[in-house]
């Protein structure tokens, strides 16, 4: 195993960590679909991290692996959280704090474009309420943050021990998780004896990104990657990216440097807001269920998994390319957008 590696599993030892996971999540070969004439001979992989047991699953629990570790040391007994209607990181943190005996309260905002049924009481928030957090509804135009400052006084009131976890779970310590990931999708490519040209991510809070390529960086990897912004504008979420790895770099070693070429962010397959379907999504979603029996989400994952099939389409990469996507979960969110499959 090469030093570097070492160096990075060492530096993430060093913070606390709840084990979530329980083992590393499987790389596997996307065969059918590497086949298809029009993938020009790329041979395209997924990191299932959608296949993690708890909560149904997801990399919000790599993140909260880390933030768990933190809240645990901090003696907290109730964790904080918000997000949108379909947050998979309010339903994980909803499952993690059921798991680990501590009360939850979920502060959820409305979307500007989906308001139909299944969107405001399906997929995530259902299960919000069976892991038995309290959910907070904000109508239109509440901001969550100064909502949950308010809900934070209250509880110290009353005596509790809140921990506010950040959107998504990105902050640097929760980034950390995927700074793991990095090492473990090292660990895995040494095992199989691989050499991934480029790993494929959504880009949302940005955490996901940030981490593995913090985690690359440390582990001397050159190994490209590739973030599909769904959330803020291509050049917002350059900026965050950079920002974030960063933060979570100079967590794992304060000597370390990025070099800023190094993020990728490709704007591209966003639409027209975080969360409104696009006709790729929809095509991108529907290839990888019908050809290999794989299920992405339609607001992270379909949307990244579109940019890889349009750029391995266009030729971007050569023939016997091989390509890492990151299945980040999401699986209920599709119960939330039935109307977009009909
Ligand atoms: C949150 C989320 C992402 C994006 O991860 P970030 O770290 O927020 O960029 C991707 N896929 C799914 C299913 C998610 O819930």
């Amino acid at each position: 195993m090469p030093d570097h590696l070492n160096q990075l599993d060492a530096a993430l030892a060093a913070y606390p960590r709840a084990d979530l996971l329980e083992g590393p999540t499987p790389i596997q070969k996307l065969a059918r679909l590497s086949r298809l004439p029009e993938l020009n001979g790329c041979n395209l992989y997924v990191k299932r991290d959608d296949l993690t047991g708890l909560g149904g699953g997801g990399n919000k629990l790599r993140k909260l692996e880390f933030l768990l570790g933190e809240a645990l040391a901090e003696n907290a007994d109730t964790l904080v959280t918000w997000g949108g209607f379909q947050s998979n990181h309010a339903r994980l943190t909803a499952a993690v704090a059921a798991r680990h005996g501590l009360a939850c309260e979920l502060i959820l905002t409305p979307s500007a474009v989906r308001t139909d049924n299944d969107f405001c009481h399906n997929g995530n928030v259902l299960l919000d309420g069976l892991f038995g957090a309290k959910v907070h509804r904000l109508s239109r135009g509440v901001t969550p943050d100064s909502y949950a400052t308010e809900l934070v006084a209250k509880l110290k009131q009353q005596g509790k021990k809140p921990f506010v976890m950040p959107l998504g779970g990105s902050s640097p310590r929760g980034s950390l998780g995927y700074a793991a990931c990095a090492a473990e999708i090292l660990h895995q490519a040494d095992a199989l004896d691989l050499q991934f040209d480029r790993i494929i991510v959504p880009n949302g809070s940005a955490g996901t990104h940030s981490g593995l390529l913090a985690g690359m960086t440390l582990a001397g990897c050159a190994t490209k990657i590739v973030g599909y912004s769904v959330l803020a504008s291509e050049e917002q979420a350059m900026a965050t990216t950079l920002e974030k790895t960063r933060q979570t770099l100079h967590l794992l070693d304060s000597n370390a440097t990025l070099n800023e070429g190094t993020i990728n962010v490709d704007g591209s397959e966003r639409g027209d807001a975080y969360g409104a379907p696009t006709e790729a999504m929809l095509e991108a979603v529907r290839l990888l269920a019908s050809h290999e029996g794989l299920l992405t989400d339609p607001v992270y994952g379909g949307k990244a998994f579109a940019g890889l099939l349009a750029a391995v389409r266009r030729g971007d990469y050569p023939a016997g390319s091989h390509l890492l996507f990151v299945m980040t979960g999401g699986l209920p969110g599709l119960f939330a957008y039935r109307s977009a499959f009909d």
